[in-house]
């Protein structure tokens, strides 16, 4: 297993990580200030703006397959690219990425869907959880009636992401009720218009997902995304398309924390010393330090894996969990360090403990890893010998 980077892909991050210095970090103080008036921290055009700034060299569409304009970077080089975003708090994306599920769609949805969302003028959403189904996703209740030509869509969605500012959704329903999540759940892609409204759902983060509805919401057959019966399998593949992304940008996160926790530690005198040179808050930094370097071993082995063709579930979810509960950890720790100022608002660390909190419920609580983890193994699927046996 060879994780050196080629010249090439050395330049690709050193540039990502330049762009971030330049242009991303210098927006922090902004954006924080606007969040505090409950404001978003960057307007939709502020954004896509950064965005055509780095499509100017050359980076658009991370994932994107080069045939549709994009970079086409691999698991390892997304997840680094990642890493060097998540250093600031500045909800900032490259542009050009569409949802892996979209690349299912016919010629003619193609055209409609994934085309505009890769060039930024639509924004999709993900509507698989529900009221009474979150882990549980197979429980899904909203349904979808076929009558002639069309479907009709009843049920409500909640917690989606972008869903109060989607021109389009994803949605997921069960059309054959006996077969249920085995062959009887299908994705229709569903444009607002259609008539399916959305009501924001109020977070502890910056950002909130909104809640949709749907009633008597009529779409033609042709709104199937993917084969009728198959869309669970769909949903699945949405959430898999990379567990080890959000840890890799948890990952940056920690980094650029710890990076200040040292720097206050250096500088704060307590009882006539730094406190840089208590051992108590030392053994903070090596912790957390150490905890740094096995997550960035998790994720890039994760996406190593991805980018052999190997199975990487089991390393994907072990990044997953590790990433949320560390960052959490050490975003906790940092704030201790601070002290008193940790815990204000005029620094950012309150604002990445109540962000990072997040990484350990959505795609996937800790406790449906730690599931997914012991089923592995308990059935001798994996080995505690990991993949290199
Ligand atoms: C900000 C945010 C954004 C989101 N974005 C989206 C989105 O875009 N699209 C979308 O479809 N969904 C989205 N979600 C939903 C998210 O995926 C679910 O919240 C998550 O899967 C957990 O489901 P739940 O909230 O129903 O919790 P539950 O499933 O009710 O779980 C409650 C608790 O019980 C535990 N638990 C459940 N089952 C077991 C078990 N078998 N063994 C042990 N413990 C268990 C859980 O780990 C958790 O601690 C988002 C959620 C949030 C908060």
């Amino acid at each position: 297993m060879d994780l050196t980077l080629t010249e090439e892909e050395r330049e690709i991050r050193d540039w990502v990580r330049t762009f971030v210095t330049r242009e991303v970090l210098p927006l922090e103080s902004m954006v924080l200030e606007r969040e505090r008036r409950n404001e978003r921290g960057l307007t939709r055009e502020e954004l896509k703006a950064l965005q055509d700034k780095a499509r100017q060299s050359g980076f658009f569409g991370i994932q994107t397959p080069e045939e549709y304009g994009g970079m086409g970077l691999g698991a390892l080089m997304t997840a680094l690219t990642q890493v060097e975003l998540g250093r600031s708090f500045v909800p900032f994306s490259f542009g050009g990425d569409a949802d892996n599920i979209l690349y299912a769609a016919n010629p003619e949805q193609q055209e409609r869907y994934l085309l505009p969302t890769i060039e930024g003028d639509k924004i999709s959403c993900f509507a698989i959880t529900e009221p009474g189904a979150g882990s549980d996703a197979r429980n899904l209740r909203t349904s979808a009636v076929r009558d002639g030509d069309e479907w009709v869509i009843n049920g409500e969605k909640t917690f989606i992401t972008f869903g109060d500012v989607a021109d389009f959704v994803m949605v997921f329903a069960v059309t054959d009720k006996e077969l249920g999540a085995d062959g009887g759940v299908t994705c229709f892609l569903v444009d607002r218009e259609a008539g399916w409204t959305s009501a924001p759902i109020p977070t502890m983060g910056e950002w909130g997902p909104a809640s949709l509805s749907f009633q008597d919401v009529r779409v033609p057959h042709t709104a199937i995304l993917g084969e009728e019966g198959r869309g669970f399998e769909l949903a699945m593949r949405w959430i898999g398309r990379g567990r080890y992304l959000l840890p890799a940008r948890a990952l940056g996160a920690c980094e650029r924390l710890l990076e200040m926790g040292m720097e206050h530690a250096r500088q704060r005198v307590t009882f006539g010393a730094p406190i840089a040179d208590r051992q108590a808050i030392q053994w903070m930094v090596a912790d957390s330090a150490v905890e740094i370097e096995a997550l960035r071993w998790l994720v890039l082995t994760a996406a190593w894996q991805v980018d052999h063709g190997l199975d990487s579930r089991q390393s994907q979810s072990m990044a997953k969990l590790y990433g949320g509960v560390k960052a959490n950890e050490i975003v906790d720790r940092v704030l201790q360090m601070h002290g008193g100022m940790g815990y204000t608002r005029e620094l950012p660390i309150e604002r990445w403990y109540r962000e990072l909190r997040l990484l350990r419920i959505y795609e996937g609580t800790d406790e449906i890893q730690r599931r997914t983890i012991a089923r592995n193994l308990l059935s001798g699927h994996v080995t505690v010998r990991g993949h290199l046996g």
